[in-house]
């Protein structure tokens, strides 16, 4: 028997004004995404930003739905959009904010389950790291240095080869 610890790390910032310049734009563009999202059901409206390495800057923001596994989240309807218009492009990074309006918006809060699946192959398929940002509207700022850290033991297509 063996116990195998893998090690977790994340940098931590005070606040926003922190952040070297490209950090700070993408958080304040997945701020302001926010205010693009449908969730008249949860109310918690999520953005993301997403800097490709051809300089644009892609967003999204949760649609959600009344039959609700048919809503998407934020990082979904950016990484489609990536792929569908701008296909062949790294993403370098990915800022994440929200807007909570039944509540406050003052830490960081991480993808979901499914989001940290989609951005582990992503990152894959794309041989290079995307650095993840996450920060509420005000608050503290966490930087993971690439996206699969948040995914330990993640399913991928080499488990599907024999
Ligand atoms: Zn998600």
């Amino acid at each position: 028997m063996e116990k195998i610890s893998r090690p977790f790390s994340y940098i931590r910032y005070d606040h926003i004004d922190s952040l070297d310049p490209k950090d700070h734009a993408l958080l304040q563009q997945a701020r302001r995404a926010t205010s693009l999202a449908y969730a008249p059901y949860s109310k918690f409206r999520v953005g993301a930003a997403l800097q490709l390495s051809n300089g644009i800057i892609v967003s999204g923001a949760n649609q959600e739905n009344a039959s609700f596994p048919a809503g998407i989240c934020a990082e979904r309807v950016a990484l489609s959009t990536v792929s569908s218009q701008y296909p062949g492009c790294k993403i370098e990074a990915m800022a994440l904010s929200y807007d909570n309006k039944a509540g406050e918006s003052d830490h960081p809060v991480s993808p979901c389950g499914i989001c940290r699946q989609s951005l582990a192959e992503w990152e894959q398929r794309q041989s290079f790291p995307i650095k993840i940002i996450l920060g509420g509207l005000t608050g503290e700022i966490y930087i993971i240095e690439f996206a699969s850290l948040l995914l330990p033991l993640a399913f991928s297509a080499g488990d599907m080869t024999v």
